[in-house]
């Protein structure tokens, strides 16, 4: 039998709009024995069920799982899985014969699974937790994945010790769940990336940039690019392949900058045209004497809560207007924010106001965005994160 937690009367709006996530604001009773991360039963003033779902401290208290009555057991998460898994399968993303073995399999809420991330790289999934509540189901998670991928993923490494909000409490917070692997290269549209998930962010590489990595490759002939943010060096391999002249890669971090290496290493053994810098972007920008001609910006979220918004547009507008200023007539520009607090509308703003005050003629060729295995729940609007803009500068 769950637990109870009654909602205060005005307060269900938000969940017959199938909100996946209610505030600590909103309860209007709970039991003192509730323990973190434990499933409960949502009920409004009334008594009347609303849902289901993961308790935690915090001011998102409750996580949804279900909007109806429902047992939460292991058919549940072989249900949600595998349909994760099939959506994945009808985007061409899990067959043997496809050009890449990377994708992400659960995107929490759009997947209706908040406070879960899975990502496949070839056999092994790596599985996030950002709720104690998918902490304490993750043995459960891991032997499903096995049962749902028709043997396609063997090991799954757990990595939540950068997400979870109680590391006092964690009894394991990285390593194999299921299987090991000593070999962590996987394949992305035929490249080849080293993938550090013991040390690396996120799952230990930037799938969602994948479909705008092919892109880039298609515009990067003859053009001198500079990867800016570059990680593990993902469009710069990409550029590579697409027939880049020289390509410049850098990152503030000096891990980054191996990991680039590596990875062109990996695809292009001894590229003579390929250099990476381990150095701040913004001074790299400052002193460089090399001319460009395609440029990327992919920086880290700016703004992390809505508290930073200002802050954050002001610093995608200097980083910007660095870059236009700087590139080559007939230049093109890849320029992304991967903040959530920062709106579609929001980023072209600051980008419009970087090109005002370099007073260079501005388009925009292509508007990116997140690719389909990072799916938004329509109901959860702050599952849209990255944005991004293709400009041609003149
Ligand atoms: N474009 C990458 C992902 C970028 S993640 C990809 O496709 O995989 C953001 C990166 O920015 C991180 O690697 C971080 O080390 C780097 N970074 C953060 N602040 C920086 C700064 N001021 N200058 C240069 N790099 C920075």
């Amino acid at each position: 039998m769950l637990k109870t937690i009654q909602l205060l009367k005005g307060k269900t709006d938000s969940i017959k709009r199938f909100h996946p996530w209610i505030f600590s604001g909103a309860i209007s009773r709970m039991s003192t024995d509730i323990k973190e991360g434990e499933l409960v039963q949502v009920v409004d003033a009334e008594g009347k069920f609303l849902a289901i779902g993961h308790f935690q401290h915090g001011s998102i208290a409750i996580r949804i799982l279900s909007f109806t009555p429902c047992e939460i057991n292991d058919e549940f998460w072989r249900q949600r899985l595998g349909e994760a898994w099939r959506l994945r399968e009808a985007l061409g993303l899990t067959a043997q014969d496809a050009p890449g073995n990377i994708f992400r399999l659960i995107h929490g809420e759009g997947d209706r699974l908040p406070g879960l991330v899975i990502d496949v790289y070839g056999e092994t999934a790596v599985m996030q937790a950002h709720s104690y509540g998918m902490h304490l189901v993750r043995n459960t998670i891991a032997d499903v994945l096995l049962q749902i991928s028709g043997g396609r993923i063997k090991n799954v490494y757990y990595k939540s010790e950068t997400t979870l909000p109680h590391p006092e409490e964690q009894l394991q917070k990285y390593g194999f769940l299921r299987g090991s692997c000593e070999d962590n290269i996987a394949v992305e549209n035929g490249l080849k990336f080293h993938i550090d998930w013991l040390r690396g962010q996120k799952t230990g590489f930037f799938v969602d940039q994948r479909e705008n990595r092919r892109l880039l490759e298609q515009l990067a002939k003859g053009r001198r690019v500079l990867n800016m943010f570059c990680y593990t060096g993902g469009f710069s391999v990409y550029a590579l392949r697409g027939g880049a002249t020289l390509v410049h890669s850098v990152d503030s971090s000096a891990k980054a900058i191996d990991l680039t290496n590596i990875n062109v290493n990996l695809n292009f053994p001894d590229a003579p045209h390929h250099e990476a810098f381990a150095e701040d972007a913004f001074r790299f920008l400052e002193h460089t004497k090399t001319s460009y001609d395609l440029v990327i910006l992919d920086p880290p979220a700016f703004a992390k809560h809505k508290s930073a918004l200002h802050n954050a547009l002001k610093g995608y507008t200097r980083l910007n207007a660095a870059a236009i200023s700087r590139i080559e007539p007939g230049g093109i520009i890849f320029t992304f924010s991967c903040s959530q607090a920062v709106s579609k509308e929001q980023f072209r703003l600051a980008i419009f106001t970087a090109a005002a005050q370099c007073g260079r003629h501005v388009r925009i060729l292509y508007q990116l965005h997140q690719p389909a295995d990072h799916p938004i729940n329509i109901f959860h609007p702050e599952g849209e994160y990255l944005k991004g803009l293709v400009l041609q500068v003149e």
